[in-house]
């Protein structure tokens, strides 16, 4: 590890200011003339190296939190592991975090271990070069400087940008064993950015997966969430899987895999992934419960038939099997019960999406959660799962105009489910023989 950082002047990078957002600048300009550092740092200068635009810009800086605090009233403390300072300007929160030391640095003892390594609390105050060592990989390190512009390179991160590679700060096992959410953040990286993972930095990985296991879900949840909005969840999902770490975030599909329907499973999740991935670069909205949903599916699925063949009729083997699998799931990531509503609904239209009879379509196409449930549908006639032809149906009610709705309804075959069935004639009582 070089002592001093590499420092590459202002005319010798590609960062402007016009390119980092106002905000981040009135923060870093507000702490410079209170006389603090202010560095921009992380995901913001790495994305603007590359060329790209950084989705949130990342401040650290010499100022307690505290002292952070005082200089701005649209401020709030927040963070039990370590604290941290979000200054809010409308939608826009600029995460102010004050400079920390590695545990091994420090000299204080105030951060704590598990048995596994785990940092507990990582909370010890350092200088700028203690924190960029404490940062998980060389091109998160990387330091842009309000004071000259220039960026300071402290790890190699340069370098490793260079060379399209995500490299973790010092041995890769004892960093991933301190924080075992570095093993995602570092595939969430590879995919995003189409690096290489490093030998050393990927090797670990594939023995570690287990450490997941000990990490709170509401953490999980967060990380998950990036990852399904990174729009490059399917990069991301396959790189999860051939590490081993998608069996310890979703160990029901994974439990899938000797059972029939996990052919089904992987191509439905792999198209679903694919197109929120096309969403996000279109900027469109995508519905944050949507992934989970679909990767639940045949979870739930195998499930319900597993105690509809117990003797229960469908919907509440539906229900039971939902209530089972979203149980089992959110104990290892939380997933909010805002979402397990909407997915538990986009479950359930699968089964009346084909009842339609009536003015039954004209009902459920007013559904808030039609829409999804029908890309649902046309993601599971895709995979294979089922035979193609109701989405197509859908898909002609949805452009049709009253008429034509009505013929398509009127058109159905009577021996559909929920058409009404037509009455047989009583049979006349016979009457006794005397
Ligand atoms: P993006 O915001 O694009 O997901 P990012 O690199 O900015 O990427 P953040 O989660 O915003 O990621 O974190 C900001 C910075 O904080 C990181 O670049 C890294 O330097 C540091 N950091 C975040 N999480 C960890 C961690 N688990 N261990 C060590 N350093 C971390
Ligand atoms: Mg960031």
């Amino acid at each position: 590890m070089p002592s001093g950082p590499q420092v590459v002047a202002r005319d010798q990078h590609c960062i402007s200011r016009k390119d980092i957002s106002d905000n981040a600048l009135k923060v870093l300009y507000r702490l410079k003339n209170a006389g603090f550092e202010a560095y921009l740092v992380g995901g913001g200068v790495r994305d603007l190296l590359l060329g790209g635009h950084p989705k949130d810009f990342d401040i650290a800086t010499n100022a307690h939190p505290e002292e952070v605090k005082e200089l701005f009233r649209n401020s709030r403390l927040i963070g039990r592991r370590f604290r941290l300072v979000h200054v809010l300007y409308g939608r826009e929160m600029i995460e102010v975090a004050t400079f920390r030391a590695a545990p091994q640095d420090a000299t204080h003892t105030q951060h704590q271990q598990s048995e596994t390594g785990q940092l507990l609390k990582d909370n010890v105050y350092g200088n700028l070069n203690e924190d960029a060592l404490r940062r998980d990989f060389t091109i998160n390190a990387l330091y842009y400087s309000i004071e000259d512009f220039s960026v300071r390179d402290f790890a190699n991160g340069l370098n490793d940008l260079k060379a399209r590679q995500i490299q973790l700060i010092g041995d890769p096992e004892s960093r991933y064993r301190e924080d075992p959410v570095r093993m995602l953040r570092a595939l969430r990286f590879a995919a995003k950015l189409r690096f290489e993972i490093a030998p050393e930095t990927a090797a670990p990985i594939y023995k570690l997966g287990d450490l997941l296991d000990h990490i709170p879900s509401a953490r999980l949840f967060d990380e998950s969430q990036k990852i399904f909005t990174s729009g490059h969840s399917e990069a991301c999902w396959k790189l999860l899987q051939s590490y081993g770490l998608s069996a310890h975030l979703f160990p029901l599909i994974a439990a899938q895999a000797s059972k029939g329907s996990s052919i089904y499973s992987e191509h439905l999740i792999r198209q679903a992934m694919c197109n929120t991935d096309e969403r996000i670069q279109e900027g469109k909205h995508i519905a944050p419960s949507f992934l989970f949903a679909v990767l639940l599916w045949h979870p739930v699925n195998d499930k319900m038939k597993a105690f509809q063949n117990e003797g229960l009729p469908q919907v509440p083997a539906l229900h039971k099997a939902a209530q089972a699998v979203l149980e089992q799931q959110t104990r290892i990531i939380s997933i909010p019960r805002r979402f397990t509503t909407a997915m538990r609904e986009m479950w359930e239209l699968q089964f009346k999406l084909g009842r339609r009879h009536g003015t039954r379509a004209e009902r459920l196409i007013s559904h808030p959660r039609f829409r999804a449930a029908y890309d649902f549908l046309l993601l599971r006639e895709q995979s294979g799962e089922i035979q193609p032809g109701l989405g197509e149906w859908w898909t002609q009610y949805q452009t049709a105009d009253e008429e034509a709705r009505k013929k398509l309804v009127s058109e159905l075959s009577p021996n559909q489910p929920g058409a009404k069935k037509r009455r047989r004639p009583r049979k006349k009582p016979t009457k006794p023989q005397d």
